[in-house]
């Protein structure tokens, strides 16, 4: 962007899907009534003693695999130190010095093409509570059934160079998260966060600029545009010969800008400590092999299947593999249909306009992938057309139910009767017969309106293939 590089790193926190908290027994359910999960140890009473729940070190193992992160066999829990009403201890229980994995990397697709972004480290923490500030009170509230829901942060290095790639670089780390099962990836329901490191420095220079950390995106696409605002912000100040000052910065989604929260404090700012009450935290070798041999087909594994496999081209693997209920789905459908590039096309095609269109996902699709199959299927037999087929899956959107049964209840079966369309033809040519002399006259694009003419005759139905034969026999 004009004379500078954009540099961005990513923190990413996700929150592991375990039934119980990092260090105590109490429920990770989200929905209970303020301060139901709770006991003396997430509420940081005196003389609690942590836990550690070995669901989560198995769930932070897996993560660490997925992304070819070296497993540190031995790691520690330290106490991170500050004082927020939402944590009750005063300190966050976190990893430091020895973090649980450091040393992975994922491939992302750029419009350059493959690129390596780092993984610098992933370690484990515990969640903070919640503040509440109800306005209708004027009171503050604080809610800790929050506090203690394990997290894995996810630190990349500062290998992005625009909005695009940090983007691409999330998309595919939350894939790999919910391809494994430990995260449900919810940016709006902050069980997938994102904290963005943005910094600029002039194009060759090799030292980095310094950064402003963003928070309070809960979209791709606010992320997308809180970075790109941010980096308008910095450029202008060096330009107008300001400094860019080291800082946590707000997104406000509203307004679309960032604003300073926070100055950037220093890792030694919170007093890190190794936490005396757990032990260091050690996976055994056996262990580590055991959940190795668990991983589930991953998104790389499973976009070279879809080629590879089903012959189907690069783009449409991605694009179906990005996200896990989507791949899910379209294979669910092979089972009813077994036509790899005919339903890619149609879950690329229609479900996705459709899901874009309401802005919503693939839950909200009442059509299931087996009678999105059939609906194939029948266009396929000459039993429907194309275009009748999308009608069909639009009104069944909502409702679901079976295309065969909605197709003979609704008397939309294509006609292939020769003798039927032959009549249609002919009612058209005697209706427009200036377009019939021009037509004879060389104007063959023309045929277009004919066509058009009859499949409006026929509602819809009419055998096109058939309507073309009759078309040229008719006036060749
Ligand atoms: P902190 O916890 O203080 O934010 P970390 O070192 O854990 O610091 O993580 C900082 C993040 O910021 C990393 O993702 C890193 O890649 C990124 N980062 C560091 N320096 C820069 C920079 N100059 N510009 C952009 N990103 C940076
Ligand atoms: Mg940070
Ligand atoms: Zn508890």
């Amino acid at each position: 962007m004009r004379d500078y590089e954009v540099v961005i790193g990513l923190e990413v926190h996700a929150q592991l899907k375990t039934k119980s908290k990092i260090f105590c027994s109490c429920s990770t359910q989200f929905g209970a009534g303020p301060n139901e999960n709770t006991c003396p140890v997430c509420t940081g009473m005196p003389g609690m003693l942590p836990v550690l729940n070995a669901r989560a070190v198995e769930y932070a193992v897996k993560m660490a695999m997925a992304v070819d992160c070296t497993v540190n066999r031995r790691s520690l829990f330290a106490r991170k130190n500050y004082f927020y009403p939402d944590l009750p201890m005063g300190y966050q229980i976190s990893q430091f010095e020895l973090p649980v994995a450091e040393h992975g990397h994922i491939d992302i697709h750029t419009e350059q093409g493959v690129k390596r972004i780092g993984i610098t480290r992933i370690h484990m923490e515990n969640d903070a509570g919640k503040n509440i500030h109800s306005s209708s009170d004027n009171a503050s509230y604080v809610d800790l059934n929050r506090a203690g829901v394990p997290l894995i942060e996810i630190v990349s290095e500062p290998d992005m160079r625009s909005a695009e790639e940090a983007v691409a670089y999330l998309k595919s780390l939350r894939a790999i998260l919910v391809y494994l099962g430990i995260c449900d990836g919810n940016l709006e329901e902050g069980s997938f966060r994102c904290d963005a490191n943005v910094s600029i420095r002039p194009w060759g220079q090799q030292e980095f600029g310094t950064r402003a950390e963003l928070k309070n995106m809960n979209s791709f696409r606010n992320i997308q545009r809180a970075i790109e605002y941010e980096v308008g912000r910095q450029i202008d100040l060096v330009e107008d010969g300001e400094q860019v000052v080291q800082e946590t910065r707000l997104f406000d989604a509203a307004k679309g800008v960032t604003r300073s929260m926070r100055g950037k404090e220093e890792a030694h700012d919170y007093r890190y400590f190794p936490d005396p009450d757990l032990l260091p935290l050690i996976v055994e070798e056996e262990q580590m092999e055991a959940w190795r041999a668990e991983l589930p087909e991953l998104p790389v594994a499973r976009c070279r299947r879809y080629q590879e496999t089903l012959g189907l081209p690069a783009y449409d693997a991605e694009v179906l593999t990005a996200e896990k209920e989507v791949a899910d789905y379209f294979e669910a459908g092979l089972a009813t249909y077994n036509e790899p590039k005919k339903l890619s096309n149609w879950v690329m095609g229609e479900v996705m306009r459709e899901l874009n269109d309401r802005g919503a996902t693939l839950a909200a699709c009442k059509v299931g992938p087996g009678e999105l199959a059939k609906l194939v299927r029948l266009v396929d037999d000459g039993v429907i057309s194309g275009n009748i087929a999308k009608g069909v899956f639009k009104e069944l959107f909502e409702t679901g139910g079976d295309p065969e049964a909605h197709v003979k209840a609704k008397g939309l079966v294509q006609i292939s009767d020769t003798s039927a369309i032959e009549g249609l033809v002919d009612e058209v040519l005697a209706e427009n017969p200036a377009e019939v002399e021009r037509y004879k006259g060389g104007d063959k694009k023309l045929t277009g309106f004919f066509v058009g003419q009859v499949m409006k005759k026929s509602r819809g139905k009419a055998n096109p293939a058939l309507v073309n034969q009759l078309l040229a026999r008719k006036m060749g």
